[in-house]
């Protein structure tokens, strides 16, 4: 088991959890609190802070995080979705320790939450 923290929530659920899909290195569970319709996180079992550390993972491992991500949005029945890392306490991360988020669900564009949908009509 890659390196872990004792007092990290994460790492305990990384362990423990109720997932919705688990490879190795990493699991997916459903967020506590969902953003949308479908919200799973995506939890590496290695205890890094943030995505600003992500050079930490080996290269396979880091390949591996990302098809991991796809397989469990496409198995959760997701076609279009978003995946979304808070990077630091500004930017709303509030658990430290790596996770990504997979959100979908919403059933046209009108259900995208305004500020994403500005920023998508400005690109
Ligand atoms: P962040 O704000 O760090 O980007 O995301 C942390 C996410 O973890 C939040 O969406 C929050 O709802 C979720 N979360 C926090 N504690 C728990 C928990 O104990 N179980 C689960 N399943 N999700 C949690
Ligand atoms: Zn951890």
């Amino acid at each position: 088991m890659p390196s872990q923290r004792d007092d990290c929530l994460f790492c305990s659920i990384a362990r423990e959890g109720a997932y919705v899909n688990k490879t190795k290195g990493f699991v997916a569970i459903n967020d506590i609190n969902p953003k949308a319709k479908v919200h799973i996180l995506i939890i590496p079992e290695r205890h890094v802070d943030t995505f600003r550390d992500v050079a930490e993972f080996p290269a396979k491992e880091a390949k591996r995080m990302l098809e991991f991500a796809a397989e469990t949005a496409r198995d959760a029945g997701l076609n279009d979705y978003r995946v979304l890392v808070n990077v630091g306490r500004s930017a709303g991360q509030t658990v430290f320790h790596l996770h990504w988020h997979v959100l979908g669900g919403e059933e046209s564009a009108d259900d995208v939450p305004p500020a994403l949908a500005t920023a998508e009509a400005d690109e």
